[in-house]
């Protein structure tokens, strides 16, 4: 197949199973288009995905506000009471002098996750109101490159792990940030799962081509 251009390639989709390469074609709402090879599905057409992926990440967002205001964990050592929040890890960090793990604790726990749900709130903002068709399709180029920054979920693993080595020595209380923290990093996978930033691109591009 000869391509006069780039733009081209918009109208062409590969299959990630069999590595097919489809013509992309409208499909109609509620329904996905699957591959003549091997059945996988390329992609669907949902409309609903936009008030859910709202709904799920304003949720998110909400969720890591409570995780980085409040204690995640209180511990007592021998009569000290020490109060751990998710600022406070990376804080600390500067203070001793760890300024580039510092440096990138704060911008993987804390900058990408909160500038990633944020830009997904925009987005969808946006996919709802049918508008910014140029801000959308660079939010989703910018949202592809983020994503892999964000390591909440090996933060929480680390904190148990931590924790489970602690049990013998110190009192532990859980704080309500642990347990919000849980929750986002739950709403985290439930979304990379379900919500796949492809889907969000075919929708947007069904929206405006149907505003035309
Ligand atoms: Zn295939």
């Amino acid at each position: 197949m000869k391509l006069e251009n780039e733009d081209a390639l918009d109208h062409l989709i590969i299959c990630d199973q069999c590595r097919t390469l489809h013509e992309e074609i409208p499909i109609e709402d509620g329904t996905k288009a699957c591959c003549i090879k091997c059945g996988n599905v390329l992609y669907r057409y949902d409309s609903r995905l936009t008030d859910h992926g709202l709904a799920l990440s304003l949720t998110a967002l909400i969720f890591f506000a409570v995780a980085n205001f409040f204690p995640v964990v209180q511990i007592e050592l021998l009569g000290n009471e020490q109060f751990i929040t998710i600022p406070r890890t990376f804080l600390s960090l500067f203070e001793n002098g760890f300024y580039f793990v510092g440096f990138m604790c704060a911008v993987v726990l804390f900058l990408f996750p909160l500038a990633i749900f944020a830009l997904l709130v925009l987005l969808f903002l946006l996919l709802k109101l049918k508008k910014g068709e140029d801000l959308s399709r660079r939010l989703l180029v910018w949202l592809s490159y983020m994503k892999p920054w964000s390591m909440n979920d090996i933060f929480l693993i680390s904190i148990l792990v931590a924790l489970v080595k602690l049990i013998g020595y110190a009192q532990i209380h859980m704080g309500i940030a642990f347990w919000a923290l849980a929750m986002f990093v739950l709403l985290d996978i439930y979304m990379t799962k379900h919500i796949k930033l492809n889907e969000i691109w075919m929708l947007r591009k069904q929206i405006f081509a149907e505003k035309q």
